[in-house]
């Protein structure tokens, strides 16, 4: 697994302009692995892998609180995944979820650790670490250098 790129942010604004810049790295078929504690910024960083890849407004990108799952379509499509509410990869796969992930879309994964370990698709990873009020550590790693 290559390191890409960490940064610091210091603002959600910054955090999206990195989730732009993830978003022209990302292909069809790879699954993003967003790993961070609540309130991270994984929603945020995914309001600018949306806009870059779907024309998606900013706003328009929540976290799934009723759904497990939000769809945005533009020039590619991308798969929200927020599966903090699910207790297990059994109940992902039950759920049915398993036919939205990999195949053609970009697929995003908040609390990935509740994806089915065996699942083989193309896994790149970003971590966000809550430093302090403002300031956010993001690492991007994908087994490919750009
Ligand atoms: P998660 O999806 O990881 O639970 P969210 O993106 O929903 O986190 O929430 C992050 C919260 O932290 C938002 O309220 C956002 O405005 C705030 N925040 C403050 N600074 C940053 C930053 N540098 N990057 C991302 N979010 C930040
Ligand atoms: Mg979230």
């Amino acid at each position: 697994m290559k390191e890409l790129f960490t940064l610091l942010t210091n603002s959600p604004e910054d955090t999206k302009e990195a989730g732009r810049r993830i978003g022209r790295a990302l292909r069809p078929g790879v699954v993003l692995y967003l790993i961070g504690e609540l309130g991270a910024g994984k929603t945020t960083l995914i309001k600018g892998i949306a806009q870059e890849l779907a024309g998606i407004d900013p706003s328009c990108v929540t976290s799934p609180t009723f759904n497990y799952l939000n769809i945005y379509k533009g020039k590619a499509e991308l798969h929200h995944f927020d599966l903090y509410r699910l207790s297990s990869s059994e109940e992902f796969i039950r759920s049915g979820f398993s036919e939205f992930l990999g195949g053609d879309r970009i697929c995003c994964v908040e609390w990935p650790d509740r994806l089915p370990l065996s699942a083989h698709f193309e896994k790149w990873f970003v971590d966000i670490q809550y430093l302090e009020f403002e300031q956010r550590k993001i690492t991007f790693r994908s087994p490919y250098a750009p």
